[in-house]
């Protein structure tokens, strides 16, 4: 296989095995996209590492992270009225933080075309909820197509920026975590690149872009259903919809994306095959194709993972087009949850139409792993900060937690957080718990770029109304949990350097005069100065900063540089096991004599279990002084 880089803006064709995230990126340079936005998320990081590995004088994307995904989709939105197609990216809930700009989308004239990514979670694999955004099309009249493997990822998002241009409206793909991370052979057509067109072609006659008064929105309002109109209209037609004839008159399956892959390895070897319709298009529905597919059947089931979107929409045409098929939708709350695996589908058609299924059942995947819960990472400042927070706190006060990797705090031995709600929610909700509550101590945690994308505001509002809370601002100078992503703290983007805004002087420029600054690694201060602030009224700030040691230790082997010496146990030692039951650095293990080791190849050697052992039996030696540069 060729580099990865240089095979996405190759000119010829080729067949790569690649998985879903990466496909799309071919299909963006093929389609002549030319401005991309996001902000990290799983499942879609992917998206990112695979443009930025094309070199960049020959990268004809321009990229950026943004602060958030409203931001994202709002620079995205602004390219494509400029005439240049346009392409943003993220998770299922960075939608809930876009929605605002997002409904705005299918009301405008998108004149250089723009198709929104969004990596859905079935099965919450990686975020709080497990939501369908396939409502969100429907609430802003805005097409969506959902591919099924990484193939379709790649055709399918040509073909909606296709559309997106011809018909000048957003269209929607939506992915899911499993063809996002499918790996698949996949055949890119050949391309002729086109020389970059720096010229601006926003005219203000293709609007209206202002969204006012009565007189101006419901016109508005009515040409974005026109236009959905025309979309469903030609739907019914789109190559995107496909039926599998298996010359069944009486048993239909409708079904699209994932579960389509699942429901061909459940009927592999099925003696009578159900007539499948796929769906490519999810939303508007093309209701004259899946009318003559319900004539055509006795029965038709609905095989759709998350919500009873389709099943609805399905049931409702029915009964306008007096059509009496028995529609199967889901039978119990199991079919509303979870990715739709070959053996969920199997006992989903188990329950309706057992004697259609083989009697072999689905192989459950050769890779099994028992589950672990997730951990912070040996020598991770959060632990160091957890550990000397947990010091200064009363077991009745109340811990906010908020998102990154400092979310692990929730756990054993840390229990450092009870409520959680999403991105930058911390604030705001401490703020709530501290309201007539004169009893119980409120203390709210943040990551630094969670800061920068949501945390701001609840900021804001805590000094503009005076509240009484603490807030532990976690900073690790990265976007650690999808990535070692940039954020505006750091000094520099995906782009190179950039100018630096330190947390502290926005803090400062906010009003905040009671701001305390500590290493996480030094334990004694931070059990201090959180014990000081929860004896100080109003909105105390801490900020608790320490590098991300993974990333810093990756840095660190890249540059050549040898890893730190591990930490050793002596004899001092007397087994009191502070190491593993509270301080719980991954590296150290007991024995089953009793006896603590520590795994050599786990331990980064940063030292800061030292403090933590009341005997002093970790041994930490520093590193020569010519390493430690
Ligand atoms: S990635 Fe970095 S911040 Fe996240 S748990 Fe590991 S060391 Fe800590
Ligand atoms: S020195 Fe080793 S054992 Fe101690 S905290 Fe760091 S990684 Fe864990």
């Amino acid at each position: 296989m060729k580099k990865l880089g240089d095979f996405l803006i190759s000119p010829d064709g080729s067949t790569e095995i690649v998985m879903g995230n990466t496909a799309i990126v071919r299909g963006m340079i093929e389609s002549g996209v030319r401005v991309v936005t996001s902000y990290p998320g799983s499942p879609t990081p992917e998206i990112a590492a695979a443009i930025t590995a094309i070199p960049k004088d020959k990268n004809p994307l321009y990229f950026e992270f943004s602060t958030n995904e409203k931001v994202a989709t709002e620079v995205a939105f602004g390219a494509s009225i400029n005439g240049h197609l346009s392409t943003v990216f993220f998770k299922s809930v960075g939608l809930n933080v876009a929605a605002d700009t997002f409904v705005q989308l299918g009301h405008m004239e998108i004149i250089g075309g723009m198709v929104i990514i969004l990596g859905d979670d079935p099965g919450a694999n990686s975020s709080q909820n497990e939501q369908d955004n396939r409502h969100y099309a429907r609430l802003a009249y805005v097409p969506m197509l959902e591919p099924s493997t990484p193939t379709e990822s790649y055709t399918m998002f040509k073909k909606a920026a296709q559309l997106s241009i011809e018909r000048c409206m957003p269209v929607i793909l939506r992915m899911t975590t499993h063809v996002c991370h499918a790996k698949e052979k996949v055949t890119f057509s050949s391309w002729t690149p086109l020389p970059l067109d720096h010229s601006s072609r926003f005219n203000v006659d293709n609007g209206p872009y202002i969204p006012l008064t009565t007189k101006l929105v419901l016109p508005l309002k009515r040409r974005a259903l026109e236009k959905l109109a025309q979309f469903a209209a030609d739907a019914d037609t789109s190559s995107l919809n496909t039926v599998i004839n298996n010359n069944n008159p009486l048993y239909g399956i409708i079904t699209m994306g994932a579960p389509f892959q699942s429901l061909q390895d459940v009927l592999e070897e099925a003696a009578l095959k159900p007539d499948i319709l796929k769906l490519g298009i999810i939303h508007p529905l093309p209701k004259q194709l899946v009318a003559d597919f319900l004539r055509q059947h006795k029965e038709v089931k609905i095989v759709e993972e998350l919500d009873d979107f389709i099943e609805q929409q399905v049931k409702a045409l029915a009964y306008d087009m007096d059509i009496s098929t028995k529609i199967i939708g889901k039978q119990d709350y199991e079919e509303w949850l979870n990715e739709y695996t070959p053996e969920k589908v199997y006992t989903i058609l188990q329950k309706v139409w057992p004697h259609l299924l083989p009697n072999k059942k689905p192989p459950t995947p050769l890779l099994h792993w028992s589950p672990r819960p997730a951990q912070l990472c040996p020598g991770c400042g959060h632990r160091s900060a957890f550990h000397a927070i947990k010091q200064a706190l009363d077991p009745n006060d109340i811990t906010v937690a908020d998102i990154g990797c400092h979310t692990l705090g929730i756990m054993e031995p840390y229990n450092m957080g009870q409520v959680l709600l999403c991105m930058g929610h911390s604030s705001g909700t401490a703020a709530g718990l501290s309201l007539f509550n004169n009893s119980r101590k409120v203390v709210a945690f943040l990551g630094d770029s969670t800061f920068f994308h949501a945390g701001l505001p609840g900021i804001i509002n805590a000094v503009f109304n005076h509240h009484n809370f603490t807030l532990i601002l976690l900073d690790n100078g990265t976007t650690a949990m999808t990535g070692h992503q940039s954020h505006p703290g750091v000094g520099y983007n995906v782009n190179g350097s950039t100018e630096k805004i330190p947390i502290r002087r926005v803090l400062d420029g906010i009003g905040i005069t009671n701001i305390r600054e500590i290493d996480a690694y030094a334990q004694g201060q931070l059990t201090e100065a959180v014990k000081a602030a929860l004896t100080e009224k109003g909105f105390k700030v801490i900020i608790a900063k320490h590098p991300c040691m993974l990333k810093a230790m990756r840095e660190r082997s890249a540059a050549g540089k040898p890893l730190p010496p591990s930490v050793e146990i002596t004899t001092d030692c007397n087994q009191n096991y502070t190491c593993v039951s509270t301080f719980a650095c991954p590296t150290f293990q007991r024995n089953e004599d009793g006896s603590i080791i520590v795994h050599k190849d786990l331990c980064i050697g940063d030292g800061s279990c030292k403090q933590t052992c009341p005997t002093k039996a970790i041994l930490h030696k520093r590193p020569k002084k010519e390493d430690n540069s």
